[in-house]
């Protein structure tokens, strides 16, 4: 029987992440997955897909909408969806065959199969009805998420999809109906708006993306709307049929009003839940919480010794960023070392057009717990780099403490957000003040002259270029 130091039951950002820095710091590393592919849902069905697609449908848009001015005269494109998302494909794989070549190049031993419990210190790996049993010191469940849905809903993966599905259509819907305005939603509703679909977005809330900072779903709405997505907002999705060709979907409005939309799919986005089916968490006493998570304590460990889990399977933000340090962190603990996870610098991103992105405490979270701050916003459009390009929406606001105008949170909406938050992660990592950062250079022409303008307008309201 094989013997590990630590066995991994799952390949995504936070098996994966984990499995390499085990190896680095000296252990023998088992890493078990059960599809054919490493890399877990990020790379597979996940962040990495809806990039491609995005990218490539911003593509499309930018050379039907902005070509023309910019003084490129085509002739008007066409979409090949057969392409794009083969395109999309061949970029999963050099992903994918990059995660299997880290893990040999890491003396990983991967194991293609379903991990189960035994007990704490053997796992079975089962593969078309063979298995196999690994002796391991320790365990990480790193086994992710699924979509969810609502109970009155069947996904029959054809015409009522979830984001697997909706990253390989064969054909650009003609009506695409998102249940869910969050990030699934916005992202892959975008890409279908820019390659000519209707797009009709049903959201539960008041506002899209509501778990981040108001200004930004309100801002990141105009946009959207504009681009000729229809949002259904504050509305109660209580029916979705499909019949032929034709999907239905009915939601009462804040009135209870009954709204009926009819279209060609549709996406449910109504978030994931924590995946643990068949793993045997109750053959060793591992508990999960209300919401099916494995419950762990502040290092990461189960009740069992020697049991931990990270990623989208524990509490906290289903991000592959936040897996991956989780990952490390666990070995590193595991290794007798003492790391540290700031959750409150854990940066969240939605990779629409413009792109969103923030790190901190959003403005309703410091009202709620009653902490006195500042706040500078400054417009992406008055930057001359936004006039170069034209991507003139979006802002950049910073909050920062009233008396000590240390950073409390970023929160910006603009072409290249996603590369931008990084900034103000480092500042608030270093707990810098918004004079500190409105103090350093920022390089001209450049998006991020609008992150020191905003710090410039929350010290004492002195921005230079407004
Ligand atoms: P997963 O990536 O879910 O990996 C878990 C792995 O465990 C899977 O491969 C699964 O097959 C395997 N597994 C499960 N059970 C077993 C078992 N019993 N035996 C063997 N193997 C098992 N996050 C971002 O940060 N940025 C993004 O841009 C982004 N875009 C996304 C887009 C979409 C469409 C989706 C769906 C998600 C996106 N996410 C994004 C979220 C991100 O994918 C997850 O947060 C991340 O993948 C979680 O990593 P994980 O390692 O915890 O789990
Ligand atoms: P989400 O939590 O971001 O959004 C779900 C949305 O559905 C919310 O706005 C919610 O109010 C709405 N909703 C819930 N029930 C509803 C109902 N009955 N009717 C109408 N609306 C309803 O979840 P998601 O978009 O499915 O994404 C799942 C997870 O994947 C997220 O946690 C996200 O962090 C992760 N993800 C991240 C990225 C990224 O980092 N760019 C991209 C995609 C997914």
């Amino acid at each position: 029987m094989a013997k590990y130091d630590v066995t991994i039951i799952g390949s995504g950002p936070g098996g994966y992440v984990a499995a390499i820095r085990c190896a680095q710091l000296g252990m023998k590393v088992a890493l078990i997955e059960k599809y054919p592919t490493l890399g877990g849902t990020c790379l597979n069905v996940g962040c990495i897909p809806s990039k491609a697609l995005l990218d490539s449908s911003h593509h499309f848009h930018t050379a039907e909408h902005s070509f023309k001015e910019h003084g490129i005269d085509i002739s008007a494109p066409k979409v090949n969806i057969k392409q794009m998302i083969n395109r999309k494909g061949d970029v999963v794989k050099s992903n994918v065959d990059g995660i299997a070549f880290l893990m040999k190049k890491n003396k990983v031993d991967v194991y293609k199969g379903f991990g189960s419990f035994e007990n704490k210190n053997k796992i079975i790996v089962t593969q078309n009805g063979k298995t196999e049993t690994l002796d391991t010191d320790k365990v990480i469940i790193a086994t992710g998420s699924k979509p969810s849905s609502l109970p009155f809903i069947t996904i029959d993966k054809k015409r009522v999809i979830t984001s697997t599905e909706a990253l390989n259509l064969t054909e650009v819907p003609k009506h695409l109906i998102v249940v869910g305005g969050g990030v699934i939603g916005l992202e892959l509703g975008s890409v279908y708006a820019r390659l000519g679909a209707q797009v009709s977005v049903v959201e539960y809330m008041d506002g899209i993306i509501p778990t981040m900072d108001k200004t930004l779903g309100k801002e990141l709405l105009k946009v959207l709307k504009k681009e000729g997505i229809k949002f259904y907002l504050s509305h109660k999705v209580k029916a979705v049929s499909a019949k032929g060709k034709t999907v239905t979907l009915k939601a009462d409005d804040k009135k209870g009003a009954e709204v009926t939309l009819e279209g060609d799919y549709c996406l449910v986005a109504v978030g994931r839940r924590a995946y643990t089916d068949g793993l045997g968490l109750d053959k060793v006493g591992v508990p999960t919480d209300d919401r099916g998570r494995v419950e762990v304590d502040a290092n990461l460990q189960t009740k069992v010794p020697g049991v931990y889990a990270i990623g989208d399977v524990i509490k906290g933000a289903m991000l592959a960023h936040k897996a991956e340090e989780e990952g490390i962190f666990v070995a590193e603990v595991m290794a007798g070392q003492k790391p540290h996870v700031d959750y409150n610098l854990i940066p969240g991103v939605v990779y629409t057009w413009p792109e969103v992105a923030a790190v901190g405490q959003t403005e309703e979270q410091l009202k709620d717990a009653g902490v006195e701050y500042k706040v500078g916003s400054f417009p992406m459009r008055a930057l001359g780099r936004s006039r170069a390009s034209m991507d003139l929406d979006g802002l950049v606001k910073v909050l920062a403490d009233a008396k000590t105008d240390e950073i409390l949170g970023v929160h910006m909406i603009g072409a290249r957000a996603a590369d931008m938050i990084a900034e103000a992660v480092v500042a608030m990592e270093f707990r810098a003040s918004a004079e500190d950062v409105s103090r350093m250079s920022h390089a001209h022409p450049t998006y991020t002259e609008a992150i020191k303008e905003a710090c410039l307008a929350a010290t004492d309201n002195r921005p230079i270029h407004m």
